[in-house]
């Protein structure tokens, strides 16, 4: 409620401005938004080509994700954006971004069919990547749980908060991607391992998909719960 009264207190005082081009009234103006690419879709278990972010029938894994839905290329506009909310803050773009997101998404219908059924679908959940709590505190929230209450909110679904991050792990940019994978290896916990047993479907939600590394780990945890199907969602990938 106070966190409302602020944030709007705020966007009268500093109304929203394009980070492209400076334009007020949005965070990416319509022309802005023009020079934001699509990145096509992959599997999320070999990385390779699909064209719905479905997994391939011939990568199934007992633990791993049954599909990946990333909207944009993170980079130029997108990257500029995401940065700005990161790591300056201006979490009131993440609104604007989902919205657009999903625009696409469902004016792209044919692609993403699989993850937007999945996601109206009434047995799905959303939950978030998690920072590790120190972190947390220091940057004020976490920005994968800010973008899982938006599509939440436009979902109109609640965001279960699953996991907690139990160890300081070394930041993934700073990492080779092969050391990736063993850098989060057992750095999440589950929160609600009895509630978790009675959830079939979940959608996993964080900011940017670059190896996969961190959303691999978060659904092994969450499937040895008795999550049935995770599906992941980031509002950019890598290229
Ligand atoms: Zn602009
Ligand atoms: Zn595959």
């Amino acid at each position: 409620m106070m966190g409302g009264v602020v944030n709007g207190v705020l966007d009268a005082v500093f109304p929203a401005v394009c980070i492209g081009c400076g334009e007020e009234g949005s965070y990416i103006c319509m022309r802005c938004e023009g020079f934001a690419s699509e990145v096509a879709l992959i599997c999320p278990l070999c990385s390779q080509s699909s064209l719905t972010g479905e997994r391939h029938s011939t990568c199934a894994s007992r633990y791993g994700l049954e599909g990946l839905a990333s909207c944009w290329e993170y980079e130029g506009i997108v990257k500029s954006l995401l940065h700005s909310i990161k790591y300056n803050g201006i979490t009131h773009a993440t609104g604007e971004t989902i919205a657009r997101t999903f625009a696409v998404m469902v004016q792209d219908g044919n692609r993403f069919n699989p993850f937007l059924l999945f996601l109206s679908s009434p047995n799905t959940s959303i939950t978030y990547v998690p920072m590790y709590r120190k972190k947390e505190r220091i940057r004020g929230f976490n920005q994968a749980e800010v973008f899982a209450k938006n599509l939440a909110k436009v979902a109109e679904k609640e965001v279960l908060g699953t996991l907690e991050k139990i160890s300081d792990t070394k930041p993934q940019v700073d990492l080779a991607k092969e050391e990736r994978l063993y850098n989060v290896k057992d750095a999440f916990l589950l929160l609600h391992a009895p509630e978790l047993r009675t959830i079939e479907k979940v959608i996993l939600v964080d900011d940017i998909w670059t190896t996969g590394a961190t959303m691999k780990e978060c659904c092994k945890v969450l499937k040895s719960a008795g999550v049935q199907q995770v599906w992941g969602f980031t509002v950019a990938r890598t290229p």
